[in-house]
């Protein structure tokens, strides 16, 4: 039962990858240095894209870690806020509760209110009391009977009792004559007389080392620091710069991205106080991270890349010598050894695509067909290997006669040779066989055996048109004609051309050659 080639999905695209394949191949054989080009274009890629994710990458983990920070920003500072919010209301009561001498300065009401907010505050909290308008401590607050401080060249109450400021005030970093000289901030307001004037400080003091340890508790592997800054730019909480002036202008600290002795810091400011907080991304952990990673990834795609081209250039070289080898051996294959002219095969191959593109030009085509006369007759006087010689001499004399480059002369086999003329009428034709025939004699190689006393060849000569009906053989019958006309030319005694034209009368009538001298 006949089996029929049922075209599946798979066995049209597996042809179409087949012939894709070696289409592919064909061009890399033609340029195998398309295979270096491509994988150095390859090797580049992966360097570029590496390079580019990489850049993108860091780029990435920085917007990252800037993401915490300001998270991180934001959550401090609302909870300063809450904190801010409730020493404000405290500083409010204590400036507008009513005092005389004879009561305590802060009244009642207020500890009460300091007490009640201890749960939000009093981790924070040092230190309450009156400033009165000559800059005296009226009492502090846990230590009523502590001795009356004077405080009137404090930052605060000069900007209070100049009138330079009137809301909530937080002062610079000081160091507490109340209680033994800690590290504090003191967060203050104005006290008013009837018509504005000026009759003290409301003061709460603020341990800033408690601040410190409020702010450690927001700090995580993803900052790098956390600042409480003044609006000033005055940095209050700074572990590594505790006293240093960052200068940092309000309208900068309102931008969340901000400029903090050369590191990009987020910001987020404290609502209810002129304070904001600016925390540095840990940057340098982010990038010692990424740089770990990129050392590797880049490592990695350097040796790919490198592999890549280096491999590629490997391959173009293994395609040329394979290719060399191919072409040695295709030369090698359509060779004769031992006279170094195309071989039979070689002849075959050229006068089949010479009669096609005769066919096609409605063109002639011409042959020569070359015998040495009487050569079994030399072998036997002077021995094969002179033979070969003698063969070897022959058919450089005929390659010399066959100079144009759509010529072919190659050897058809023992002593007989063919020569291809494409586009060549009988007269040129006869006319190179003559030529051949001539030269050969000139030789002037001995052959005793020979009437003319020198190595001689016959020459039979056929010439055709492609487009005749009568030579539906094609090159072959041409090639049997110019055969033919050989047998006629050592018919009629040897070192002799006969020729004729396909598809008109045979001319049997060899051409008489006037011989060379012959060596003796
Ligand atoms: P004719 O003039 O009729 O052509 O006579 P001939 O002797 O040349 O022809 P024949 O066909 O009788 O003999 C051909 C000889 O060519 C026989 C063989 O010894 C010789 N021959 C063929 N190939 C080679 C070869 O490769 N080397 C040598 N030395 N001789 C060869
Ligand atoms: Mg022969
Ligand atoms: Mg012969």
């Amino acid at each position: 039962m006949p089996t029929r080639n049922v075209i599946t999905p798979f066995s049209y695209v597996g042809r179409i990858l087949r012939r894709g394949s070696r289409h592919l191949l064909a061009t890399l054989d033609a340029y195998p240095n398309l295979i270096s080009v491509a994988g150095v274009l390859c090797a580049v890629v992966v360097l570029a894209g590496t390079t580019a994710w990489l850049t993108a990458d860091r780029a990435g983990r920085i917007e990252r870690a800037h993401e915490r920070a300001q998270s991180v920003a934001s959550v401090v500072a609302s909870g300063l806020n809450a904190n801010m919010n409730i020493y404000s209301a405290l500083l409010d009561d204590m400036a507008s509760a009513p005092r005389n001498a004879a009561a305590s300065p802060i009244s009642d009401n207020v500890r009460e209110r300091i007490r009640f907010g201890q749960a939000v505050s009093h981790e924070l909290l040092d230190d309450a009391f009156i400033v009165d308008a000559d800059g005296t401590v009226e009492a502090p607050f846990e230590n009523p009977s502590a001795a009356r401080v004077n405080l009137s060249d404090r930052d605060y109450f000069q900007a209070f009792a100049r009138g330079t400021s009137h809301g909530l005030y937080v002062s610079e970093p000081l160091d507490s004559r109340i209680r033994d000289g800690r590290r504090s901030i003191a967060l203050a307001r104005r006290i008013e007389g009837p018509g504005g004037a000026f009759e003290g400080v409301a003061v709460l003091i603020v341990r800033l080392d408690n601040l410190q340890r409020f702010i450690g508790g927001f700090e995580s592997r993803d900052v790098e620091a956390v600042h409480v800054v003044r609006n000033d730019g005055a940095v209050l909480v700074d572990a590594q710069r505790p006293n240093e002036n960052l200068s940092l202008a309000l309208h900068e600290i309102r931008g969340e991205r901000i400029d903090l002795a050369g590191v990009k810091c987020c910001s987020a400011r404290v609502d209810s106080a002129p304070l904001a907080v600016v925390v540095a991304p840990s940057t340098h952990r982010t990038l010692r991270v990424w740089r770990h990673q990129a050392w590797w990834q880049g490592l990695l795609a350097a040796g790919f890349a490198l592999t890549l081209a280096v491999g590629s250039m490997a391959l173009e070289s293994a395609l040329r010598s394979r290719y060399k080898a191919l072409t040695r051996l295709r030369e090698m294959s359509m060779t004769d050894g031992l006279t170094g002219l195309s071989n039979r095969r070689a002849l075959d191959i050229r006068l089949d695509e010479e009669w096609r593109r005769a066919s096609r030009k409605n063109r002639q085509l011409s042959i020569l067909f070359i015998d040495i006369d009487k050569f079994k007759l030399f072998n036997d006087e002077y021995g094969h290997a002179v033979g070969d010689d003698v063969l070897r001499n022959v058919a450089q004399c005929i390659g010399a006669q066959v100079s144009r480059a759509q010529d072919m002369a190659a050897r058809y086999g023992g002593e007989e040779f063919a020569v291809v003329l494409p586009d060549v009428g009988a007269e040129e034709a006869a006319g190179l066989a003559e030529r051949i025939r001539h030269a050969v004699e000139g030789l002037r190689i001995a052959h005793a055996k020979s009437d003319a006393g020198a190595v001689t060849v016959s020459v039979g000569c056929a010439t055709g048109t492609a487009s005749l009906e009568n030579l539906a053989g094609g090159a072959e019958q041409v090639l049997q004609a110019a055969d033919a006309q050989l047998l006629i030319a050592k018919a009629s005694g040897r070192n002799r051309v006969s020729s004729c034209v396909l598809g008109e009368p045979v001319h049997n009538q060899p051409v008489r050659n006037e011989p060379v001298e012959t060596r003796t």
